[in-house]
């Protein structure tokens, strides 16, 4: 938002986004005749007076004409899965409604170390499991745009809070897409990066092996400043890369022209299926050529099998990291293991619970997670030939526009098979961009690039090109909203 990145002092943007973030604080037990507004319960808790004491010292050093840092005064929220010392953490979970962490995640601290001020916490699916933002705790989060919709998920609060102005940025995770989803359905730059490029050092887990910290941004330009500021080594974090960070920052402006892109779809077979996302990237591939850069269509032929191994996966490693929830070292709500976990879990967290641990046990570990575990490899093999020949992918990230509330509440299975998009390069650990890609009917469609490791300049560089020269046509795409 470019009024609180152009602000003169810190505590004039802080207050502007405070003014905009607390109509979006979670209205929880309050009654039924509450106004449901746009974005609502975006947010879980702010934290007004620490964000004024760190604005109030970021102006003290401006006036003293101490340099500035690269994110000196930008209001940043933080979903609500990572940690902030002193400030609640819940995950939107009944079982840490009361958590208070003694300290910060990494990116966390390297926001503040940064400049940032973190405004306050976002509302997420319960733990990140799942993609509507629906699974939570403390009530589900409306979309930016149409409140009869959801932002998507599980970064659903981010996304609202965002795009609503309720702070410059919001870091989040993205384990299977939560990230990019809820970025393309509310019109946003989302970074999921590459696996151990940003530390997960205080980011609650879900799904060890997949976690990634990343954020929802306006503009590819916002996501590079962020990503200078949080990626490298961090010792905390035995998963985190050594390998060196290329300034993002720098590459930006060297736009789109001789790029390889691969489009990872079938334009036929796509337009039968997801007829929405299909007409963005068939704009989209027009925009590239505009640029300069060469489509090419690219086979995965084991995308197909990716969403049943995320699944797999996800929720053997989601019941083994739910068992410290006890209600002993974590967690209230009961004096005995199963009543805390009982009362404090929600049913995606228990579904995953039951389906992982039911996949890990002796006599099913051959036939699911050892299978899943190779299958994923397979996924991971077609990214390897995939970029023999091409510089990036560039793909859909979710089928059509937000969905509207309660839209899968009778089809879990519905809601995992949304996530077809996000999950391959999630299980390959590769970095993925999403960007806003056009609208059908006001409403955003977003498409993501995809890269080999370490490739993230590259894919800002490119999703820089694309939004300038995309702006430039009109934005709706046609056909009718689904
Ligand atoms: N929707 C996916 C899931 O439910 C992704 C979640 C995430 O990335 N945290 O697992």
């Amino acid at each position: 938002m470019d009024v609180l990145r152009k602000a003169k002092s810190a505590l004039v943007a802080i207050e502007t986004a405070l003014e905009r973030a607390r109509p979006l604080v979670t209205c929880h037990g309050t009654d039924a005749t509450t106004t449901v507004i746009p974005g609502a319960n975006a947010l879980l808790t702010l934290d007004e007076d620490g964000a004024r004491r760190a604005a109030a010292a970021i102006d003290e050093r401006r006036a003293a004409g101490v340099s500035p840092r690269p994110l000196d005064g930008l209001p940043v929220l933080v979903k609500d899965n990572l940690m902030t010392a002193g400030l609640r953490s819940t995950c939107a979970s009944a079982m840490l409604a009361d958590f208070v962490p003694p300290y910060d995640a990494t990116s966390v601290a390297r926001l503040r170390a940064a400049g940032a001020v973190i405004l306050g916490k976002t509302n997420l699916d319960e733990f990140g499991m799942g993609s509507t933002n629906e699974h939570s705790a403390f009530g589900a989060v409306r979309h930016p745009i149409d409140p009869a919709r959801v932002p998507g998920g599980s970064s659903g609060g981010a996304a609202a809070a965002v795009a609503l102005g309720a702070g410059w940025a919001a870091i989040a995770s993205d384990t299977g897409g939560s990230i990019r989803q809820p970025a393309a359905y509310c019109s946003l730059v989302g970074l999921k990066p590459t696996y151990g490029r940003v530390s997960r050092f205080g980011l609650a887990a879900l799904a060890s092996s997949l976690d990634c910290v990343g954020w929802i941004v306006h503009s590819a330009q916002d996501s590079a400043l962020l990503f200078n500021a949080l990626a490298g080594y961090d010792p905390h974090d035995a998963t985190s890369s050594r390998e060196p960070v290329e300034s993002a920052v720098a590459v930006l402006a060297r736009g789109a022209g001789g790029l390889r892109i691969g489009l990872t779809e079938d334009a036929a077979a796509l337009a039968a299926d997801c007829p929405v996302a299909a007409r963005a990237l068939a704009r989209a591939s027009a925009v590239w050529e505009a640029l300069g850069a060469h489509v090419i269509p690219v086979a995965m032929p084991h995308a197909d099998a990716a969403v049943a191994t995320y699944y797999i996966l996800n929720a053997c490693e989601a019941s083994a990291n739910m068992a410290r929830y006890d209600g002993l070292r974590y967690g209230a709500g009961g004096d005995a293991v199963d009543a805390a976990r009982g009362t404090g879990l929600g049913m995606e967290v228990k579904r995953r619970v039951l389906m992982g641990a039911f996949a890990l046990s002796a006599g099913y570990y051959d036939a699911y997670y050892d299978k899943a575990m190779r299958v994923r490899a397979l996924v991971a093999e077609d990214y390897v030939h995939a970029f023999d020949g091409v510089d990036l992918l560039c793909s859909p990230v979710a089928a059509g526009v937000a969905p509207r509330l309660g839209g899968y509440a009778a089809d879990p299975l519905a809601m995992y098979l949304s996530d077809r998009f996000t999950v391959p390069a999630s299980l390959a650990g590769l970095p993925a961009l999403a960007f806003p890609a056009g609208e059908v009917e006001g409403l955003p469609v977003g498409l993501q690039l995809t890269g080999p490791r370490w490739s993230e300049p590259l894919l800002h560089r490119a999703a820089h090109a694309f939004a300038a020269a995309h702006d430039a046509l009109p934005s709706e795409i046609s056909g009718g909203r689904p």
